[in-house]
């Protein structure tokens, strides 16, 4: 009689403790942030057609990588399939649809860091490779390397067998156009350079892709990828494929990815600093990120933005422009996209 009660007892507890669901709190955090490039952004220039084919793109962008980390697969790939999609996008200046260099030529950046070991991958100034992050992925995974450019880094893609297109599968008419106009800008430029196109030529600089997610296993990455900056001359090489200013993750930490004035995310090491603050300093992602962003990129008159999420899945999105294209989903699976500074 007393065992039959214990194993009664014992089946109750066990029948309890499997149907009690497992209360959020005791689920590991999970979460993508993604962004299609922050700059001047204008109400008056969007049409509602045009907003929302950049807020259908966001969230097909981040849907992807969401369904992967709900199903328990892994920041990387998360990631990498989120920015994947906004490269095949024309939309976005990162593979098709990215910007014109002085030459008329495209030529694309893109980095890939996990937070998990600190290994990371890029690729600069390359002018075939269809998506750039993989191959970033792909130093990473099977080259001695951090950081490959130009020809060398397509031999190395072309070797691993990821997709070669030609140069022109790139290019688009919006791009081409904007180009035309920068090149008629800068020919009159010593004659006068009126307000509307000051303005116009603060709207080239942007368009960047990225994303940083944390998974279910507790581990963060990061991503972005570049056409750069329309108008770049001499092989220029911006912050997005330079580990800890443009692109960086680390577990014990945040992973981030920038976008803006390249330059100015590059002297001040941005996705490194902001790390660095909350490992050092113990301050939170969002009140290191302020600092890095209002404080010092601004400080050196730098403009862009940043997307973070930290080990515990805290989300960050901030900029001093105008506006950043920019999504979020949470564990809990609910969606924002925003495009404007709030
Ligand atoms: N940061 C990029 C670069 O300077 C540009 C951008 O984010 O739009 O290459």
């Amino acid at each position: 009689m007393r065992f039959k009660l214990i194993f009664l007892f014992t089946i109750f507890i066990l029948s309890c403790s499997e149907t009690v669901p497992l209360s959020s709190k005791n689920e590991l955090n999970f979460g993508i942030v993604i962004h299609g490039g922050a700059g001047t952004m204008n109400r008056k220039d969007m049409t509602p057609e045009k907003e929302n084919e950049y807020r259908q793109a966001l969230e097909e962008s981040i849907t992807l990588g969401y369904k992967i980390l709900n199903e328990g697969g892994t920041s990387q790939e998360a990631v990498e399939i989120s920015i994947r999609m906004m490269e095949n996008s024309p939309l976005f200046n990162a593979g098709k649809g990215a910007v014109l260099t002085a030459e008329k030529t495209i030529e694309l950046d893109a980095a890939f860091m996990n937070g998990k070991d600190l290994n990371a991958g890029a690729i600069a100034s390359v002018k075939t490779i269809k998506n750039p992050i993989t191959a970033a992925i792909k130093v990473m995974e099977q080259s001695p390397h951090v950081l490959l450019s130009g020809r060398g880094a397509e031999k190395f893609a072309e070797e691993k067998g990821l997709e070669i297109v030609d140069p022109s599968y790139f290019f688009t008419q919006r791009r081409i156009n904007d180009f035309d106009k920068i090149k008629s800008i800068e020919s009159s430029a010593n004659v006068s350079i009126k307000e509307s196109e000051k303005e116009f030529l603060s709207t080239q600089r942007y368009g960047t892709v990225g994303a940083v997610a944390l998974d279910k296993h507790g581990n963060l990455a990061a991503g972005t990828s570049t056409g750069g900056m329309t108008n770049k001359k001499w092989n220029r090489i911006g912050d997005v494929p330079i580990i800890g200013a443009g692109t960086y993750a680390n577990n014990s930490t945040c992973a981030i990815s920038a976008t803006g004035w390249g330059e100015f995310f590059i002297r001040n090491v941005v996705g490194h600093d902001i790390s660095a603050l909350m490992e050092y300093k113990n301050y939170s992602l969002e009140e290191a990120a302020r600092i890095v962003i209002h404080d010092k990129v601004a400080a050196l008159g730098g403009d862009g933005g940043v997307i973070g999420i930290d080990k515990n899945g805290n989300v960050v999105m901030e900029m001093n422009t105008s506006g950043m294209y920019r999504a979020h989903i949470n564990s809990e699976g609910e969606l924002t996209v925003e495009i404007y500074k709030n």
